[in-house]
């Protein structure tokens, strides 16, 4: 039985980790200080004795002295722009470089492997269509998602050198856009405002003219080659792409989901936030060479399950 942390463990892609995790067998600490994660995300596993929940900024160093720790997910950070910009953007700053040092000299501390949750934002608005792990990006270093962008460079940066110089067993994924259950109702990404302004009748809001892409993939998806990148052999660092490559315009999805849900809503044209990315589809020949893996669940699948699970949120 492996001893696993997961920081970021409440949120949504962290919650659904720790249940896989747990579902594996495994003994899960899950650490997170809730800023976007939900302990309701967590709620079903609190009594399982595998699992132990610790309320923690990973800004502040973490002592865990008890056990051994066999492998860090490091999840931590608000990915969604409504939330990592703005007020919150130097502490997202600091959630990457400071809490990425922390956990980094945590896995020291137990020659524990750690895997980075990094982003397809590290290309910023790419100029190469699809995106491969070579590039190099197109990052505006002073924009409003600079703090998120650039910080997870950093954590990249990090990584590779805690790998080189100190012989830590690093991954680095870069996950491109994921929905699915566990997603906060208020979270302000595309998928879940789409769905929850279709289910509540209200306008369903396509910022700028909706024909930028974006490639959606399903939470499950996603976990399934997380866990596959932590296991596999010492020295294969990444990073690697991981996302669905099928691309959809923003109208295109807005149409999905509002006929999906037979909703009275109309659609409104806003503003497009500044940077945001026109284009985005990661090329994933190397997870795939590496692993055989490829997406499984399609959009309209996907969307059905997330639409289900948004159902069961109304009114909470
Ligand atoms: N978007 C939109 N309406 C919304 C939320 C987002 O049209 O209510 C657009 C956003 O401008 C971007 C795309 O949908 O072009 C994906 O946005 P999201 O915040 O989900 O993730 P991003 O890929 O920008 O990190």
């Amino acid at each position: 039985m492996k001893v696993i942390l997961v920081t970021g463990g409440t949120g949504f892609l962290g919650s659904n980790l720790c249940h896989r995790l747990i579902e594996n067998g495994d003994r899960v600490i899950c650490v997170g200080n809730n800023y976007t994660g939900r302990m309701q995300n967590v709620g079903d596993l609190l009594h399982n004795s595998n699992f132990r929940f610790i309320e923690h900024d990973v800004c502040e160093p973490l002592s865990i002295s008890d056990v051994k720790i066999d492998q860090i997910y490091n999840m931590a950070c608000p990915a969604s722009p409504a939330a990592y910009q703005g007020s919150h953007s130097i502490k997202t700053t600091k959630t990457c470089v400071i809490g990425t040092i922390n956990m980094l000299e945590l896995a020291k501390l137990h020659h524990a492997t750690i895997l980075q949750a990094s982003t397809s934002e590290v290309y910023g608005e790419p100029l190469l269509h699809p995106q491969v792990e070579s590039y190099r990006g197109n990052v505006n270093p002073i924009g409003v998602r600079a703090c998120y962008d650039e910080g997870k460079r950093c954590a990249e940066s990090l990584f590779f050198d805690y790998y080189r110089n100190e012989g830590i067993d690093i991954k680095v994924v870069r996950i491109f856009n994921t929905y699915g259950t566990n997603m906060d109702p208020n979270d302000g990404r595309v998928v879940s405002n789409f769905i929850c302004q279709a289910l509540s009748g209200r306008d369903i809001t396509i910022y700028g003219d909706g024909r930028q892409t974006r490639s959606f993939c399903y939470v499950d998806d996603l976990i399934d080659v997380i866990v596959l990148m932590m296991n596999s052999e010492k020295g294969f660092t990444g990073p690697v792409n991981i996302g669905n490559p099928v691309e959809f315009t923003i109208s295109e999805l807005a149409e999905m989901v509002m006929a999906k849900i037979s909703s009275t809503s109309r659609i409104v044209y806003k503003d497009l936030p500044s940077d945001d990315p026109m284009q985005r589809k990661p090329d994933i020949t190397l997870v795939r060479t590496k692993f055989g893996w490829k997406p499984k669940v399609k959009l309209s699948e996907g969307l059905d399950k997330t639409i289900e699970y948004f159902k069961t949120q109304r009114g909470r």
